[in-house]
């Protein structure tokens, strides 16, 4: 006997929405292909670890396990406040910042509100504000992966709830100019929450064109809430801390009334705190990334393909496959790359900079899946 389908009892944007494409972990493409090497370039994820002082403080604090964690992050909060160079009570922390990304949303859409968002975008900046049944309204990407200024600036005449996307831009690479942030945020109203989500900000900082968000936010009146990660450069996405800062304690005030009080939990409080004191394994992490992604860039134009110049630790390029097709033939080398699936961009692939050999077993899978699928070749096995 069947059980009955639950389907209908849930809310109606709820039944409407699409599960997130979180992609297939290794060991499901190692049992469905019998490949052993993977080469998981699908979700940015860091190929080096997190610094080796990490697993001395998790193995320190493990004792305490029976323990909430500090529902405030006090320690973190102090040190990260100064390595920022903001107040501790800008500070907000989340499960993950894509946490903070839900309770954002909770907390300033309401059924029938605008979201204005730049595609691609990361799911998340869709998704959830999909699920309160809020409006979106999208600003896409130029040609050659630039922020569409103009576009922008119109989506905000008639002004939205909230203006969220992530610069640099996942999937895209690319960021906003500071001449282009400078004029989105002199057209921005108090009717607006800008949440700005810079995952990739250790990567792109170092960067001459990178601009300094930060400084830039805080001559601004309107409010704003900054969204960055450990789940990346600092290698912690296994344990989930991000964090975000505020434009005022007022916004981190509302978000305390949302979300669960110990988001954040205490091996992964004592993690980030040892991986932020630990500056010489993230600088090394992120010149290893940036040599290897210059070097994965150059082939892959070298194989004639349109890649977009990145800012952060994955390259966005386009083939003359379907995404999914391409996709398909990588992983049976054991490669997981991201395809992407929103309309007008279903050519295009994201991949992750792994390690050295992640990256050439990447380039190897491509280069054989792209001769295989030339017009040529497919005659040549007609016969
Ligand atoms: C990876 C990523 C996040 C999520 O980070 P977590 O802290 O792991 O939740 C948020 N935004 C963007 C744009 C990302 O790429």
């Amino acid at each position: 006997m069947l059980p009955v389908d639950p389907t209908p009892l849930a809310r109606r944007e709820v039944r409407e929405l699409e599960n997130y494409n979180a992609g297939l972990s290794s060991e499901q493409v190692g049992k469905r292909f019998g490949v052993s090497k993977i080469a998981k370039l699908g979700s940015n994820e860091n190929p080096y670890g997190p610094s080796s002082k990490v697993a001395a403080a998790i193995s320190n604090a493990i004792i305490d396990s029976g323990l909430y964690p500090d529902a405030y992050c006090e320690l973190l909060r102090d040190a990260l406040a100064e390595r920022v160079g903001v107040a501790p009570e800008q500070l907000v922390f989340g499960n993950g910042s894509e946490d903070l990304i839900a309770i954002l949303c909770r907390v300033f859409l309401d059924h029938g509100d605008t979201l204005v968002t730049v595609t691609p975008a990361f799911g998340l900046h869709t998704l959830y504000p999909q699920s309160l049944g809020a409006h979106i309204r999208p600003v896409p990407m130029l040609e050659g992966g630039h922020f569409d200024i103009d576009g922008l600036l119109e989506s905000l005449i008639e002004p939205p709830c909230m203006l969220m996307f992530s610069s640099p831009s996942n999937p895209v690479g690319s960021a906003l100019s500071a001449s282009q942030l400078e004029q989105l945020l002199a057209v921005l109203t108090p009717a607006t929450l800008l949440v700005f989500d810079e995952a990739y900000y250790e990567y792109a900082q170092g960067s001459l064109d990178y601009p300094d968000v930060l400084a830039q936010l805080s001559q601004q009146q309107t409010p704003w809430i900054v969204l960055r990660t450990f789940s990346k450069a600092y290698a912690l996405a296994g344990l989930r801390v991000g964090y975000g800062i505020v434009s005022s304690p007022a916004i981190a005030d509302l978000i305390d009334r949302l979300r669960t009080p110990f988001n954040v939990n205490r091996l992964a409080q004592v993690a980030a705190l040892a991986a932020l004191q630990d500056e010489a394994h993230l600088k090394a992490g992120l010149e290893t990334t940036l040599r290897e992604r210059e070097r994965v860039n150059k082939t892959l134009n070298e194989m004639q393909l349109t890649v977009v110049p990145s800012l952060t630790n994955f390259l966005f390029f386009k083939t003359d496959q379907a995404s999914e097709t391409l996709h398909e033939a990588l992983l049976s080398h054991g490669v997981i790359v991201k395809p992407w699936r929103e309309p007008g961009y279903r050519h295009w692939v994201r991949v992750s900079i792994g390690s050295r050999e992640q990256n050439d077993q990447f380039l190897t899978a491509l280069s054989v899946a792209l001769q295989n699928s030339s017009p040529v070749a497919q005659e040549l096995d007609t016969h």
